[in-house]
């Protein structure tokens, strides 16, 4: 069963969007109010167990503040010429402590001729690391992560693919919705921004998964993204 994800209205639901980060900035933002009226009223030591409590919080706000960052930089937006292939493969080297600590083998199959993209270098990356993070996070007993980069008629596919958890009908209609994750820890931005980059370069994702074998994400990217151009200036 294969879903394709461009989701454009969802993503350029500009209301849904601020609403959901008033929403997750919000609560912390009250129980910080909370604990600081607390720690008022507090001896020492539970003082100090109120500020730790405070400090995980703002640092919860700050990191969904800097995930959102990368949608939010139009500056530092700069499309260019670039190899994704050694782009994918330096993430790969990033993360391999990552992966040797959870048990997992990622594997990268590189066709030989996969053409430069013209495209945002940081962003695409970063959809890269979103994905892969996704599928260890996919993998709680450790497994397989295979990548893959092929080129066709003028696009170039790169393919995530993991055996692991994978995703219910109900978690597959809604991945991609800002805020939406089924992870204790999780902001549920990871694939909202994966859709927005991707659409930015003209590009789709498609999704292919099964509850208890596995997902993969198949994103179809032009070598030249001219919609992207047009959109960025
Ligand atoms: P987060 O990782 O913070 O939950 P994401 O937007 O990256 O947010 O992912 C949203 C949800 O999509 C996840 O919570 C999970 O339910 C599902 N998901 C994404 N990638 C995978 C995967 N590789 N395998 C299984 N489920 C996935
Ligand atoms: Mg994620």
């Amino acid at each position: 069963t294969e879903e394709i994800l461009l989701k454009s209205e969802k993503v350029s639901l500009i209301g849904d969007l601020a609403a959901g980060i008033a929403h997750e900035i919000r609560n912390p933002l009250t129980s910080i109010a909370g604990l600081v009226q607390l720690i008022n009223e507090s001896d020492h030591e539970k003082s100090i167990f109120f500020k730790d409590i405070i400090l995980t919080e703002i640092n919860r706000i700050n990191f969904i503040v800097s995930e959102l960052m990368v949608l939010a930089k139009p500056h530092a937006v700069y499309f260019s010429w670039f190899n994704i292939v050694d782009s994918i493969q330096n993430v790969i080297d990033l993360m391999q402590p990552e992966a040797n600590l959870r048990n997992v083998i990622i594997s990268f199959e590189r066709e030989k001729d996969v053409p430069l993209l013209y495209g945002e270098k940081n962003q695409l990356t970063q959809v890269i690391i979103n994905m892969i993070k996704n599928a260890m996070e996919a993998l709680p007993d450790g497994g397989e992560i295979s990548l893959a980069a092929t080129s066709v008629d003028g696009h170039v596919f790169l393919s995530v693919k993991d055996n692991g958890v994978g995703m219910t009908d109900e978690q597959k209609k809604r991945i991609g919705e800002p805020f939406y994750t089924t992870k204790y820890n999780g902001t549920g931005l990871g694939l909202m921004i994966c859709f927005k980059i991707i659409q930015n370069h003209g590009g789709s994702i498609v999704v292919d998964s099964k509850l208890n074998e596995g997902t993969t994400f198949v994103i179809k990217l032009p070598e030249h993204a001219v919609a992207a151009i047009d959109s960025v200036h």
